[in-house]
């Protein structure tokens, strides 16, 4: 069977990258990749589209994470910002009511 074009082998490609081709057909596949250069050429193409789409899909999370990050710190700021002073502001008025009132209370 050697009427199968390159173009049929590039349609095949994909498959032939998911594992997902018969048998007969992927033996058929792997003898043409063997003795074509140009088809050759294209499984790598594939082979690196495929690891750089696993990247951009990597990168993106990160930049997910980092987002997240990023939101986690602003509530801690927020917290830290706002509420530190509160209980700073409060300790101090405790303290100036007891100070008070063993002041002028006693
Ligand atoms: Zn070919």
């Amino acid at each position: 069977m050697q009427n199968i074009t390159c173009n049929m082998i590039k349609d095949l490609i994909p498959s032939y990258l998911d594992e997902i081709l018969t048998d007969d057909t992927n033996e058929l596949v792997k003898e043409h990749l063997a003795v074509c250069p140009e088809c050759a050429q294209a499984l790598n193409a594939e082979s690196q589209r495929r690891v750089e789409g696993l990247w951009a899909e990597q990168e993106r999370g990160e930049a997910f994470s980092q987002k997240l990050l990023e939101r986690r710190k602003f509530v801690t700021g927020l917290i830290v910002g706002f509420f530190l002073p509160v209980i700073v502001v409060a300790v101090r008025l405790l303290f100036g009511m007891l100070l008070n009132g063993i002041v002028y209370g006693f």
